[in-house]
């Protein structure tokens, strides 16, 4: 065999080789197509190979690409911070480019422990997070993050963080029924914020729909005007990492407009660039901005490719596609009909336990035994096995797995906006293929 130089996720497993995409299609370079029914890692929003955009990166390209945001703004750039704060709920935001959503969520985290420091208050450095949840890979952001199989290596360099319960109603960390609850799950918070002590905590961050560590999961109704409540009480920031969930993907532009929150800081990316190029950012509300402009007037974090025009170009034209399309809204009507096409699967699939999520943010969870609700061994493997044998029949779906202690095995389904309805058939039908075949090897 030849040598490898290139460190591929698995090292030993083989990979196609990419050849092109076109909408919701990719081949690879033996021919085989794969519809992309999860955007990648939820990312290509608006489908592969769209020549408006195309057109854009050319268009910057010719001009600028790089600048380096120390010695030069640009109209690009300066366009899409106000673009953003233009669209995000309750407006008035600043941004603060970056290039990936463990960037964004690092520096949402360095922002809110600034405004405390700005305002003389130095011991508020803790960001509480939630124990089912993912931020991203780099310390501070992997620190936030509740997702057991990505911190287990790196437990010793972690900062500690205080973990609350998430709101996962199918395996309810209270054992409560959604209908007469209480929202304990919100409540929580609380009991932590009082154990610590506010004056120890800057901020609580939170994916409005838990994505990679536990399968678009939706919180119930109420829950974050809950959280915000005891967030403001407390004295305490909220940040919603809206990595995932942002820019039109679950049929709002952002994820928490459904619950009518505004957040103090919001963390974007993924569908930001559609993947056209990388390009992240932090959204920091104007009375959170305030005490910095008042003091050090510098945000204490950048990248060399923070702002770079190309980036920032590539994303103001994806924002026109969404918008010109009203992508949102399309969101929301093929997420109704994708979820009730993956209902149907579900009907006889008995190994498929929980279908859920908004807009075309889906997830199914995956049980040994639906009544019981009982998760497969983890030596099953149960994710990796049909997030492959979907692979081999042509279609893309995104792993959920391990998230969390005690969950089961979930994926996504989340495939661009621009999906159509024969699409979503093809999707439903080759996933019913593959979940079926699953189920045969392992239930017998
Ligand atoms: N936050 C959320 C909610 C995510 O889903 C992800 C990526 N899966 C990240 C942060 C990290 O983003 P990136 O991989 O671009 O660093």
């Amino acid at each position: 065999m030849t040598r490898e130089h290139l460190i591929k996720p698995l090292l030993t497993a083989h990979y196609p080789t990419i050849a092109y995409g076109k909408g919701v299609f990719l081949y690879d370079s033996e021919g085989k197509s794969y519809l992309d029914a999860s955007s990648g890692a939820v990312t290509a929003g608006i489908g592969h190979g769209v020549q408006e955009i195309i057109d854009a990166m050319l268009a910057q390209a010719q001009k600028v690409s790089f600048v380096y945001r120390s010695q030069f703004t640009s109209e690009p750039a300066e366009q899409l911070a106000k673009r953003l704060s233009d669209l995000a709920p309750g407006h008035d935001y600043w941004s603060f480019f970056v290039n990936s959503g463990s960037e964004a969520t690092e520096t949402a985290m360095k922002i809110a422990i600034q405004y405390w420091q700005e305002q003389g208050v130095r011991g508020k450095t803790k960001v509480i997070s939630r124990r089912m949840s993912y931020h991203g890979i780099t310390l501070g952001a992997l620190s936030m993050s509740g997702h057991v199989a990505r911190r287990r290596r790196f437990i010793p360099l972690l900062e500690e963080l205080p973990l609350v319960a998430p709101p996962y109603c199918y395996r309810c960390p209270f054992h409560l029924e959604a209908s007469s609850c209480g929202m304990a799950c919100a409540d929580d918070l609380e009991t932590v914020i009082k154990r610590i002590g506010a004056e120890h905590i800057a901020a609580f961050i939170a994916e409005p729909i838990i994505g990679a560590a536990g399968g678009a999961v939706v919180p119930p109704d109420g829950y974050y005007q809950q959280i915000k409540a005891i967030c403001e009480r407390h004295g305490i920031l909220m940040i919603a990492d809206e990595v995932m969930t942002g820019i039109a993907r679950t049929g709002a532009m952002f994820g928490m407009e459904h619950w009518g929150v505004e957040p103090d800081l919001i963390a974007l990316g993924k569908g930001l660039s559609a993947g056209y190029t990388p390009i992240a950012a932090t959204l920091a509300k104007d009375h959170v901005m305030e005490p910095i402009l008042a003091g050090s007037k510098i945000v204490m974090s950048g990248h060399t490719f923070s702002a770079n025009p190309q980036s920032a170009a590539v994303s103001l034209a994806v924002l026109d596609y969404i918008e010109g399309r009203q992508l949102a809204k399309a969101a929301e009507e093929k997420g109704r009909c994708l979820l009730q096409a993956l209902e149907r699967v579900a009907e006889g699939c008995p190994i498929i336990g929980d279908v859920r999520g908004k807009g075309l943010l889906l997830g199914l969870e995956l049980v040994a035994d639906r009544a019981a609700k009982t998760p497969f061994a983890p030596a099953v493997g149960l994710t990796q096995r049909l997030v492959e044998r979907a692979m081999a029949k042509g279609l893309l779906i995104y792993p959920a797995a391990g998230g969390v202690e005690g969950a089961g095995d979930a994926v996504i389904i989340a495939p661009p906006l621009v999906i159509t309805n024969e699409e979503i058939d093809l999707l439903a039908s080759r996933l019913e293929e593959a979940v079926h075949e699953v189920m045969e090897e392992v239930m017998g």
